[in-house]
């Protein structure tokens, strides 16, 4: 069934049912419902009518009169009845004009031109995916049938690769070192491990959720998506569970990829792949700094992605060190169960409140998202506009300007403010925590976090915040560098991962004996367009080098650029007959020094600050300097002269 008859039917259950309806209505925000009716009726003066009351993307930032969200919900009901009783086929997308008033009027704000396709692609009003890669001339049965894909790794990169593949016909195996699908959604477990990017835009966009009890899901319900999409797609059957890939040797007489597995048995294994994509994300290796005496503690410990839940953290001593998104989240999730947490903060990070964090999807949205006619479409485009590039443009230093150390220009000053004041509410005034949460640096460069309740945690009885230097670990706590003992019977290390030693611990051999260790080091990994790297034929990363996003977006976003350009990549590979493609030096140096001069004009880049994104030397290295929209325009296209074709 496509999608728009299951809309159609959908919408006569609806108008059905008086009360449903009725509960959808009250459940939807009004500028996205705003939007719908436009769409559905035409009728362009509710866009002056109600979108002066809309002052921003999100739902708290509307203040349309309560009479006039009630006129448009009566007028939206009206509209509904019709296309039911009448059976009239839901209307095509809005013709331009329209449509960018739309966009502009839904979001409170100009949409630019040169959003548009992207908005419509991720939105996805038609019947199908837009950035599906169709076949210009499909290869002959046997060729395809001849031809394999490996896919390292099964979380949501992976599987959204896989889906592509078996959509096209290619042949494909994963390779997953866990027991089942979910990459960081399976691993990360810990206390209140969950979404910060709005839910209703992290999720794939040809696949979207409309159950997400959250507007920031947590992860249990992030893993069941994945779960659903390799049983809805039947992706299992492809997935090869308890094996890590080893190593993959280049083999250029016959340009395929000879790749090396061992199973939870220990059980060798080698297979062909004429394409090998990377999908194991940058985030999967536990970084364990090396604390002296770390071995010598006698309690429990373990990483955040590695969660004990066997350990009863009831009335205990915990000592928690790092305060990063994960932290961020353990924290708040575990201070009113143990007996005093104790935190070590090595930096300060910004973190700021959002409306909607912890607050849940009503039913009566869920049934508008299910049940009106385009609802989910239009909300969706209003949480990427909220979510996406309206940062970017501040996030670059004003060479001019005067306070460099703690702000970069004076929009990013007034956001360093207004979250200073916030969190001196939170903390109630309390110029102590303040010296030490508030960071020196300017807000965004570490990754902003969402207040998870963190800066209330501070101010209870039973939590420290320690910023005194880690001197060594012992048996029974942890020794700080003036040396205060804290003692603890279980330690939790939130301290990130090896974001920079990409590809690690995999043995990757390319053309002529080169290994990416030695193209790279051991942090320095560069690639074109996050992609593809010289002397590396056929291999293919999904959020690879310079593809994670700091400043707005969604990984998911940026891995289905990746993967559409991967399609195309292996399109060219199989229609042409080629056996082996690969990314010519010079294009691929030019990106990455386009990249790196991003990048010194960039919040993350600026000296004050240490983050994951750098290497040791201060390069970024894993994240993208890009606004969404133009490394869309840059992955949009396959340029086939930027590739040797053999
Ligand atoms: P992280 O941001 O790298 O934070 C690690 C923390 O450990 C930092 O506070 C760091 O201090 C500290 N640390 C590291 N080594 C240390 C040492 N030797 N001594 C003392 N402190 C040390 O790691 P994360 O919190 O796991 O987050 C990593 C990324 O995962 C995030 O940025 C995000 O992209 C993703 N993530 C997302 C979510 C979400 O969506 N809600 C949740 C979790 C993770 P410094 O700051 O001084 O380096």
């Amino acid at each position: 069934m496509n999608q728009i008859t299951r809309i159609g039917t959908d919408l006569h259950a609806l108008v059905a049912d008086e009360s449903m309806l009725d509960l959808a209505l009250e459940g939807a925000d009004i500028a996205p419902l705003l939007m719908v009716l436009v769409h559905l009726s035409g009728e362009e003066h509710w866009l002056d009518d109600v979108a002066p009351h809309i002052n921003g993307p999100w739902n708290f930032q509307e203040s349309v009169p309560e009479d006039l969200k009630q006129r448009v919900r009566a007028r939206m009901k009206e509209v509904l009845r019709d296309f039911s009783l009448n059976r009239r086929p839901l209307p095509p997308e809005p013709p331009p004009g329209l449509l960018r008033k739309m966009l502009s009027s839904g979001v409170g704000g100009a949409v630019p031109e040169e959003y548009i396709p992207m908005i419509l692609e991720e939105m996805n009003l038609g019947d199908s995916d837009p950035k599906t890669v169709r076949w210009r001339t499909k290869p002959a049965n046997d060729v395809l049938a001849g031809f394999r894909a490996v896919i390292i790794g099964a979380g949501v990169s992976g599987l959204s690769m896989a889906i592509k593949l078996q959509e096209a016909g290619i042949p494909f195996v994963i390779y997953e070192k866990n027991k089942t699908v979910g990459g960081t959604w399976l691993e990360n477990s810990y206390p209140g491990c969950g979404v910060d990017t709005p839910n209703h835009f992290y999720s794939l966009s040809f696949e979207p959720n409309h159950d997400w009890p959250d507007h920031f899901s947590k992860r249990d319900e992030l893993w069941k998506y994945m779960e659903r999409l390799a049983d809805q797609y039947d992706i299992r059957r492809h997935i090869r569970f308890e094996t890590e890939v080893t190593a993959a040797v280049y083999q250029e007489a016959r340009a395929v990829w000879l790749v090396s597995t061992c199973d939870a048995s220990g059980r060798e294994e080698t297979i062909d792949a004429n394409a090998l994509i990377s999908a194991i994300g940058q985030l999967n290796r536990p970084s364990i700094p090396d604390f002296p005496g770390l071995n010598d503690f006698k309690g429990p410990k373990f990483h955040t992605a590695r969660w004990d839940h066997s350990v009863d953290l009831t009335g205990k001593n915990v000592a928690m060190i790092g305060t990063g998104a994960s932290g961020m989240q353990v924290g708040p999730s575990i201070a009113g169960e143990v007996g005093h947490l104790t935190i070590f903060q090595r930096s300060a990070h910004w973190a700021v409140y959002n409306a909607n964090y912890h607050k849940a999807v009503g039913a009566g949205k869920t049934a508008a998202l299910k049940l009106i006619p385009f609802y989910a479409k239009w909300y969706r485009f209003q949480l990427l506009w909220a979510s996406s590039d309206g940062l970017h443009a501040s996030l670059h230093a004003d060479p001019d300007w005067p306070t460099p150390d703690q702000s970069l220009n004076e929009t990013n000053q007034k956001f360093r403010e207004q979250i200073t004041e916030y969190i001196r509410g939170q903390v109630n005034g309390d110029e102590a925590l303040m010296r030490k949460v508030v960071p020196p640096y300017p807000p965004y460069g570490k990754r902003m976090l969402r207040d998870n309740h963190w800066y209330k945690m501070l101010t209870r009885d039973n939590v420290d915040l320690v910023n005194d230097p880690i001197e060594r670990i012992t048996a029974d706590g942890v020794i700080t560098r003036t040396g205060q003992m804290v003692p603890a019977d279980v330690l939790v290390l939130a301290t990130g991962f090896d974001a920079q030693r990409m590809l690690a611990p995999m043995h990757i051999e390319g053309r002529g004996g080169q290994t990416i260790r030695e193209l790279w080091g051991e942090d320095n990994p560069r690639a074109y367009l996050g992609i593809t790297v010289p002397a590396f034929p056929n291999l293919f990363m999904l959020y690879g080098p310079g593809t994670n996003l700091a400043h707005g977006g969604s990984a998911i976003y940026h891995s289905e650029c990746q993967v559409r350009y991967i399609m195309q990549c292996l399109r060219e590979l199989l229609e042409s007959g080629a056996r082996a493609m690969e990314v010519k030096q010079d294009p691929h140096d030019r990106f990455n020094e386009y990249l790196d001069a991003t990048h010194a004009k960039m919040v993350w880049a600026h000296r004050g600050v240490g983050n994951w994104y750098k290497n040791k030397a201060g390069r970024v290295v894993t994240n993208s300097p890009f606004r969404l929209v133009d490394y869309r325009a840059m992955t949009e296209k396959l340029d086939r002269n930027d590739y040797v074709m053999v």
